[in-house]
């Protein structure tokens, strides 16, 4: 199975209107949403009916029993994360614990004991053969990395002999979206045409160079800065990135998506552009508009 992953270095670039059309176009069978902190892909894609939702354990958190301590003040001087307060009486702030467990060893009274704590729900749609794997990471909870890599594994057990896989990836360039390139065989980056848009496109390319993934760069609502958007297909000529195109500015793409469509789903100036955008990915990554890997040298 190929994994093309959706990448944008930032949020509000259109990398999840994007994914959700090439999911679309592809017909794809097994996709994945790696935004954790902000899930949106299933309020766009039809995906399948069945829905599995399962607990997912973060860091452990300290819990002190207030029957066993003896108020000695040790646990809150060793605790460098100030997660520990002493009123009304002992007890631990969960959003800051850090699970490190030095109060508990430092506990004369052994009041202290470090639990699991649910950080997140993992959620797995599935039905006539395909899959789609999400996650809603809980507010506090800082083990997002960890959490793409359980949205990154639950799809690949379930995608059975689904032979492309797109993945949504988180925004940003932080731990959720190295999780999330492990194992990716393509990463697409969906870049806006600004200034911050052009230093956050550079910079995930630059994380996705360190993994040695193929990469292609298109640029959304290319017309809203058409200078900056020459600059970064010049960028991407410049340094051998291949350029799968542009997308302009469309008023109909926030219509086909509160509509709970794809810009693919509709003729309009954005869906008739992706659709190019898609058809030169797939040709990068050696497949056809079926999931079926074709020769290498019919792509080009
Ligand atoms: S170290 Fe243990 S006994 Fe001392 S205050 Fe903390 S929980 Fe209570
Ligand atoms: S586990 Fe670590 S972070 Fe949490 S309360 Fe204990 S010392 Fe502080």
């Amino acid at each position: 199975m190929k994994q093309l992953l959706i990448l944008s270095g930032k949020g509000g670039t259109g990398k999840t209107t994007v994914a959700a059309a090439f999911i679309r176009l592809a017909s794809a069978r097994a996709y994945a949403d790696c935004d954790v902190d902000a899930p949106n892909l299933h309020l766009i894609v039809n995906h399948p009916p069945i829905l599995e939702r399962m607990d997912f354990y973060g860091l452990s958190k300290a819990r002190i029993d207030p029957d066993r301590c003896t108020l000695c003040g040790k646990c809150i001087r060793h605790c460098r994360f100030e997660a520990i307060a002493d009123t009304p009486v002992y007890a631990v702030n969960p959003f800051v614990c850090e699970g490190c467990g030095v109060c508990a060893a430092v506990c004369p009274a052994n009041a202290i004991t470090l639990l699991p704590a649910v950080a997140g729900d993992l959620m797995q749609y599935s039905g006539g053969g395909s899959v789609f794997s999400t996650a809603r990471l809980r507010m506090g909870s800082g083990t997002s990395g960890k959490l793409v890599t359980e949205v990154k594994r639950q799809l690949t057990t379930a995608a059975g002999d689904a032979e492309l896989a797109i993945v949504d990836g988180s925004p940003g360039i932080g731990c959720p979206v190295i999780a999330s390139l492990s194992g990716a065989d393509m990463v697409l980056v969906v870049a806006e045409p600004s200034l911050s848009g052009f230093s956050d496109m550079v910079r995930i390319l630059r994380t996705s160079a360190v993994f040695n993934v193929k990469t292609a760069v298109c640029i959304n609502k290319h017309d809203v800065n058409a200078a900056i958007a020459d600059e970064i297909e010049a960028f991407c000529t410049k340094n051998g990135i291949s350029f799968a195109g542009r997308i302009p500015f469309d008023t109909q793409a926030a219509t086909a998506i509160n509509s709970g469509m794809t810009i693919a789903d509709i003729d309009c100036p954005s869906g008739r552009a992706v659709k190019e955008v898609f058809r030169l990915v797939e040709g990068l990554l050696h497949i056809d508009h079926r999931g079926e890997e074709i020769d290498h040298h019919d792509a080009h």
